[in-house]
């Protein structure tokens, strides 16, 4: 790999979804500067494949760590064995996300319950897991990755830009509560990345979204991934509660 451009040497970085798209370019950020990465989603063997990938092009630990954000049980085991295994969690990203797009007088509840589980449920649930790892520590870095559907809303994401806008509120409260331990709490709201979450989407659609982007192109996973890692940086130690667009202008506050 190529020189890091954030350190994060001994550090702990947990990362969902950190298989695929987003997730993995932030997973090998961290391992690239330095750090131990733990990668979760439900799929084992993506992974695990990822893990053994990142471990291989970085020298570090990486992990995989197969469970589903929306279980409440499953991430308090997480917990327990982050302690048990490392002893420390220096950095959370939740990113773990799906999208069930429908107009509201079509949606299922089952769609609108899934969407808020993962997306909204999943990042509380692994904060709650881990929060009192960091407030021990007296640090912490906590990225939550929200989304300009979260900011603006979007048609036929009633479920969707909900969770998304949920994760803001979660971000401010959570920050309010843990700033004086030296935790931080930030959100990135990407704006239309290419990746299998976006890879449905009808050309008609993309079309729209294109023109609503003054950059008029699509972000990468990368360029949300630099915005992660910097915000889970050392050096972003007097930034919290805050969300960052990385959405090529989409959206401006
Ligand atoms: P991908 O579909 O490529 O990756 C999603 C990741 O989340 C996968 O690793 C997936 O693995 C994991 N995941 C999904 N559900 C769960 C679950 N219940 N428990 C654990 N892991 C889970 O999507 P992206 O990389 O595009 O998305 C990453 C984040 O970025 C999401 O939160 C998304 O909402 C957000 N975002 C994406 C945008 C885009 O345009 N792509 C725009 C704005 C925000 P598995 O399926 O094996 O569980």
């Amino acid at each position: 790999m190529s020189t890091p451009i954030f350190r994060f040497q001994d550090r702990v970085a947990l990362v969902t979804g950190g298989s695929r798209g987003i997730g993995r370019a932030a997973a090998e950020l961290f391992a690239q500067g330095g750090a131990s990465v733990i990668i979760v989603s439900r799929g084992k063997e993506q992974a695990e494949q990822t893990a053994a990938e990142i471990a291989a092009a970085s020298g570090q630990k990486v992990i995989a760590y197969p469970l589903d954000v929306a279980d409440f049980e499953q991430t308090q085991e997480m917990g327990k064995f982050i302690k048990a295994e490392f002893g420390r969690l220096d950095i959370l990203v939740n990113n773990a996300g799906i999208t069930r797009d429908e107009l509201l007088m079509r949606m299922s509840e089952q769609d609108w319950d899934d969407v808020l589980n993962v997306n909204l449920k999943g990042a509380w649930n692994c904060a709650k897991a881990v929060i009192r790892l960091m407030m021990k520590a007296r640090y912490g870095r906590i990225v939550n990755v929200t989304s300009v559907s979260g900011q603006a809303g979007q048609m036929g994401q009633t479920n969707y830009s909900a969770a998304k806008a949920g994760m803001i509120g979660l971000t401010k409260a959570l920050a309010r509560e843990v700033a004086s331990r030296g935790i931080t709490v930030n959100a990135v709201a990407p704006g239309y990345i290419p990746t299998a979450l976006t890879a449905d989407l009808p050309a008609e659609l993309v079309q729209q979204i294109l023109a609503a982007t003054p950059m008029g192109r699509m972000g990468t996973p990368e360029e949300v991934a630099f915005a992660i890692a910097f915000l889970a940086s050392e050096q972003a130690s007097y930034i919290t509660g805050q969300v960052l667009g990385v959405d090529g202008g989409m959206v401006m506050m």
